[in-house]
């Protein structure tokens, strides 16, 4: 059976498991297993700082074609075509990208005592988070959406593609099943609502 992460496992109940998958119901510590749901979201600022990065990935592309070269110092280099004649090149230039643009968090606040829960950061829960070494995302403070007003059951699947034993071979990361555990690779959380009416709210591939 794939682990259930162990973030998460603290709070959660296994409904099944089949194959790479497992799924289990959330829960608050006081017991109660109902929760309003918000997920982060950039502010006017950080959009505003977004839009030169973007702007120029949209500035790279050519119908006559675009590339990327690497230099010794180890520097990514865009190039476009400008024209037919294949000597018509320019190279361009792309701002790094932000540490905040990929970072997806959603949280749960549980309605009868409160306590909010982490369900998922993108920094630190999944393959690419438990892999990956040097980030420049962890101190960024995400701001959120306000929380549903829809209160749900939430149910997380969680599917890892590797086992314990291909995760070493991979990586190299000879840590505990439980490290292996947080390194899945998707993620998708269900609410069931009054109705027992079952949605999606979220899912993020994280490999
Ligand atoms: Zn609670």
């Amino acid at each position: 059976m794939v682990p259930i992460p162990k973030y998460l496992v603290k709070n959660s109940t296994l409904i099944r498991h089949k194959g790479n998958k497992v799924i289990v119901a959330f829960q608050c510590d006081c017991g109660s297993n109902t929760f309003a749901v918000a997920r982060n979201k950039l502010t006017r600022a950080e959009r505003e700082l977004l839009k030169p990065y973007y702007d120029a990935l949209e500035n790279s592309l050519s119908r006559y074609g675009s590339w990327c070269t690497e230099d010794e110092n180890g520097q990514i280099h865009y190039w476009k075509q400008l024209s037919d004649d294949q000597n018509d090149v320019t190279e361009v230039y792309i701002p790094p990208k932000p540490p905040f643009a990929t970072v997806t968090v959603l949280k749960a606040k549980c309605t009868s005592c409160g306590k909010e829960h982490i369900l998922f950061d993108s920094r630190i829960n999944g393959y690419d988070a438990m892999t990956s070494e040097d980030r420049d995302d962890t101190e960024y403070v995400p701001h959120y959406n306000i929380y549903s007003k829809k209160q749900y059951n939430l149910e997380i699947c969680i599917e890892n593609d590797e086992s314990l034993e291909e995760f070493i071979e991979a990586t190299g990361i000879k840590e505990s099943e439980e490290f292996y555990s947080d390194a899945f690779s998707w993620i998708a959380i269900y609410g069931i609502d009054e109705n027992q009416k079952r949605r999606k709210l979220f899912d993020l591939e994280t490999a």
